[in-house]
């Protein structure tokens, strides 16, 4: 028996997204998925390699456009809109391989996520930024535990280190929904526990999560609700220990 149950709250929608269909050429990656993300909670989002689950995301922030269905924030219609929109509608994403800019330090990569959309990489570094946004952006290293690191150069990091900048910089423009792909793939298994304590620490905070993820403890631990998805459809949803445990779930990843 776990100790903490986690109870999806009875909240607004804040993410929406409706039969959504997308292909690359003849393949299929989405084939009519719908997730609903309330305000305030964890949702876990589940499924074999290959389901897609990251193609979700990238459907969701722009990077993709949908070749069917649709995807509201707040009850807004935002399919088919440009990535700093979605980004400016308050929604931020991590990517499944770790992304940094090597040559940069620490503090210096959370810094040119504040501004990327209207100036250049290389201006927003060498321009420094107002007082604020220097506070911010130690608040979220320090936040990750990186402060030590906070004037090396990211190129240094391990893979989990890299991760954790890697929310910190999705973080500091202050969005309400955070989309996280596998936070903890190819971490350091002591790094593990640190990024499932910042996830439900920003959680209680009022941050709302999307968490794709393999690793089922995460998962069990951090989620109020679970999607599972297999060859781009829903398989099933409801709370994690009721889709952990559906036969359909364990066959999507061990059987045949
Ligand atoms: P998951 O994240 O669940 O492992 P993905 O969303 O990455 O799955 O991939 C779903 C399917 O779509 C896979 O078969 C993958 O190869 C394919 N796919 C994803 N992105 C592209 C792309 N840009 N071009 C072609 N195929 C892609
Ligand atoms: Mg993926």
């Amino acid at each position: 028996m776990s100790e903490t149950q986690r109870v999806r709250p009875e909240a607004p929608t804040v993410l929406e997204v409706e039969d959504v269909h997308k292909s690359f050429g003849g393949l299929v990656a989405l084939d009519g998925v719908d997730i609903d993300v309330r305000e305030g909670e964890i949702v876990g989002l589940i499924g074999p390699n290959g389901a897609g689950k990251s193609t979700l995301f990238n459907c969701i922030m722009g990077v993709y456009r949908t070749d069917e269905g649709r995807i509201w924030i707040r009850g807004d219609d935002i399919t088919g809109e440009y990535t700093s929109q979605i980004v400016r509608s308050g929604v931020s994403r991590t990517f499944q391989m770790a992304r940094v800019f090597p040559e940069l330090t620490v503090r210096e990569n959370v810094l040119v996520n504040q501004a990327h959309d209207d100036e250049s990489l290389v201006g927003t570094v060498l321009s420094g930024s107002d007082e604020e946004t220097v506070r911010r952006v130690e608040e979220l290293v320090d936040f990750v535990d990186l402060d030590h690191l906070i004037d090396e150069p990211a190129g240094d990091l391990s893979t989990g280190q890299k991760k954790l900048l890697n929310i910190a910089s999705t973080l500091v423009r202050d969005p309400d929904v955070v989309l996280l792909d596998e936070p903890t793939a190819g971490v350091n298994p002591a790094l593990v526990d640190d990024i499932t304590d910042s996830i439900l620490e920003l959680n209680e905070e009022g941050r709302t999560f999307v968490v794709i993820e393999h690793d089922m403890d995460v998962i069990r631990k951090v989620s109020d609700y679970v999607y599972a998805l297999a060859n781009g459809s829903n398989l099933t949803s409801g709370p994690p220990e009721a889709v952990l445990s559906t036969d359909a779930v364990l066959e999507s990843y061990f059987g045949e």
